[in-house]
């Protein structure tokens, strides 16, 4: 088919022109679409690798964050957590002191019908034992911390004092450890008193402490340490396992040792419940015992 050919050349120009145009425009949309389609692909490709480039950054950054933290945090955790604060903690804390299972436990044993007295336990453990006299003061401080930090101790009740107010001893006695024993009725010196007198005084404790605590005493202390022959054998008819006299003793804030300069294991620390041994005499009693490098027992777990 032959195109229409322009018979004038008004005509000529005129489809010239409009080819012109027509180019022109295509050429225009060309350069449009092209322009656009660069725009997007330079948009598109920019968004792209800014994805990738993030991706990457979490992609790389956080396996090494997590390795940096997982080779740190171990090192964190595992080294004060697992090693450190339990040492930490018994270094610094004085109260945290507590004795594990006795390693030798001291068996006493009553011969020609008396009890035997010991001052000291016979022990390699690192162990020393609180023990706490009479019952007449009964302060609730005192009690809340010993309670509150779980230190064992063997209360010598005099059964009068005990009776007032039994509560204020089993609430200490819940303590692991800790136990109620004999410091006769109303404390008398023993060595003044008859065979029925000191029977008296050793059997009707502990009658009246299996009746306020539900358990028997096993263990005496004479009131002022002061015993005969008379008294070891009417304790050992009375049920008593021992006579516990003491090695040490802390009346008010300074330690008094037996012998030498030193707490040493198998201790007896004599304490009385007096507002001279409250709370603060009480700390500086735990702190000489962590310095010496020892530990608080359950004497029960040791004379037996
Ligand atoms: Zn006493």
């Amino acid at each position: 088919m032959s195109e229409s050919k322009p018979r004038t050349r008004a005509q000529r120009r005129r489809s010239r022109q409009i080819r012109l145009s027509i180019t022109t425009s295509i050429f225009l949309a060309v350069v449009v679409v092209l322009g656009i389609s660069l725009s997007n692909g330079k948009a598109s490709s920019a968004s792209d690798s800014a994805g990738v480039v993030r991706d990457r950054e979490v992609a790389t950054a956080a396996p090494e964050q997590d390795k940096g933290e997982g080779k740190d945090k171990p090192r964190t955790t595992s080294t004060p957590k697992a090693v450190s604060p339990p040492d930490a903690e018994g270094a610094m804390d004085p109260q945290v002191g507590i004795a594990p299972e006795p390693t030798s436990a001291t068996s006493v044993s009553a011969e020609g019908g008396m009890v035997p007295v010991i001052s000291r336990v016979n022990t390699r453990d690192r162990v020393v034992f609180l023990t706490i006299d009479d019952g007449y003061a009964k302060d609730p401080a005192f009690k809340a911390y010993v309670v509150a930090n779980k230190i064992p101790m063997t209360m010598f009740l005099v059964s009068n004092a005990a009776a007032a107010k039994p509560s204020y001893f089993s609430s200490i006695a819940t303590v692991k450890g800790s136990s109620i024993q004999n410091h006769t009725v109303n404390h008398p010196n023993l060595k003044t008193l008859s065979a029925a007198g000191q029977r008296k005084q050793i059997c009707g404790n502990a009658t009246t402490e299996k009746r306020l605590f539900g358990k028997t005493p096993t263990l005496l202390r004479p009131p002022y340490g002061a015993y005969n022959q008379t008294t070891r054998s009417v304790a050992y008819q009375c049920g008593m396992n021992a006579m516990v006299l003491w090695s040490a003793s802390m009346p008010s804030s300074k330690l008094y040792y037996g012998s030498g300069s030193k707490l040493v294991p198998g201790d007896i620390i004599l304490l009385h419940f007096r507002p001279t041994n409250g709370v603060k005499n009480m700390k500086k009693l735990l702190g000489i015992i962590n310095a010496a490098n020892l530990q608080i027992g359950s004497l029960t777990d040791y004379v037996k």
